[in-house]
């Protein structure tokens, strides 16, 4: 699942940077998350400081965007410069957003954001030049010019974490529609006769196969009676779980004050974390299964969570070969916290692309991991003004 970099790769695009990278300009990148708001100072796919702050229980406008500054500033410190010496700022945001104006709307997981106009705010205080785009559409330019998709023109990101989104890369641009919205595979129907999601739409691969859909398939099953196995794994997990927060960890049930996270080491990081509100009390009695623990389950081979990943990996299947039907893509690169489940997800969604996708589109196309992990957020907002400044 690597790709390679090869020769012929190498000379198809006039859109990729040369490798050279160090004559790249220093750029800062902001990855607004529903939970975590990180920043960085980079050259190309290069972090040079990256600060961290957590989104907290109140995310309005007025209380983070001062926050992201000051998160900024450290970076700029950390990293030895200063705003002069940056190239512009880049800002993947959750959708949705309108790029060209820079102004984003109601992102579901920031209450009280309502056309906030990020570009104009940033830019104000700045003074240098800010591109605003969707997280997956930065992510999937962040892969293309830097990660798994190096030398391809026609890719499509796929990341399913908590939601599921989509950058799709067309002769080395990035899609976007006519309103600013195109590339939302995470809301294509899958299930024509399902559940209505919150989009308004029925069956969509996001309310099947994301991490928030698997915990909520798992919780509904445990309240319904179906899940006692389930349930004792998951407070056995709890009782040996470490007391350090992991906020990219696998996401939890909504944003219930009554969910209790489930711990995890955290990874190796150089981070500065601003200011962490997480809530943290324990309350058994209200547990909530988050989807790591369904995939955790289900790996020791327990039924109901088998069943619920088996579901999710068939609806990835389903929603690639639409994919491949629809686009006719190079590479498929699979990013999100939901991916890392590896071969007990991939397996069965890889098994439905070989029996169902077209054969000329199927054999064209490679399906890999991406290779940016947990930066690509970072990166791909940093890539916005690499790809803005050559249009
Ligand atoms: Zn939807």
């Amino acid at each position: 699942m690597q790709n390679k970099d090869t020769l012929a790769d190498t000379t198809t695009s006039k859109q990729n940077l040369n490798p050279d990278q160090d004559q790249l300009p220093l750029v800062v990148g902001v990855d607004l998350g529903g939970t975590q708001i990180r920043t960085a100072v980079l050259r190309g796919p290069t972090l040079l400081s990256r600060v961290s702050l957590m989104t907290g229980k109140n995310p309005s406008p007025g209380r983070i965007i001062p926050r992201v500054y000051t998160a900024i500033q450290e970076a700029l410190g950390k990293a030895g410069t200063t705003i002069e010496q940056i190239a512009g700022i880049g800002i993947a945001a959750p959708g949705p957003l309108d790029s060209k104006t820079g102004v984003v709307f109601t992102p579901p997981n920031m209450a009280e954001w309502d056309h906030v106009p990020l570009r104009d705010l940033f830019t104000e205080h700045f003074h240098i030049p800010i591109f605003v785009e969707n997280d997956a559409n930065a992510g999937g330019l962040g892969e293309h010019m830097f990660g798994a998709g190096r030398g391809c023109n026609n890719i499509v990101y796929l990341t399913i974490s908590t939601g599921i989104g989509g950058g799709v890369i067309i002769d080395g641009k990035l899609l976007e529609g006519v309103s600013g919205t195109a590339g939302e595979l995470g809301h294509m129907t899958i299930d024509w006769h399902g559940e209505r999601c919150p989009c308004g739409n029925i069956g969509c691969l996001e309310y099947i196969a994301s991490g928030t859909s698997i915990a909520r398939q798992a919780n509904e099953a445990i309240h319904a009676g179906e899940g006692i196995e389930l349930l004792t794994f998951a407070r056995t997990m709890l009782q040996h779980s470490t007391t350090v927060p992991n906020p990219s960890a696998l996401p939890t049930h909504g944003h219930d004050p009554a969910t209790v996270e489930l711990r995890f080491p955290p990874e190796e990081t150089d981070d500065t974390i601003l200011g962490s509100e997480t809530g943290d009390e324990q309350q058994e009695e209200h547990l909530h299964v988050n989807a790591r623990t369904v995939a955790l389950a289900a790996e020791s081979g327990i039924p109901l969570a088998r069943a619920i990943i088996q579901n999710a990996a068939e609806a990835i299947g389903v929603g690639l070969v639409n994919i491949i039907h629809c686009f006719n893509p190079e590479i498929i690169i699979l990013g999100g916290g939901v991916t890392q489940m590896g071969r007990m997800l991939m397996e069965p969604a890889q098994r439905v692309v070989q029996e169902r996708a077209m054969k000329v589109p199927r054999e064209a196309v490679r399906i890999v991991q991406a290779q940016l992990g947990d930066n690509v957020g970072l990166v791909g907002a940093g890539a916005l003004i690499y790809y803005y400044s050559k249009q």
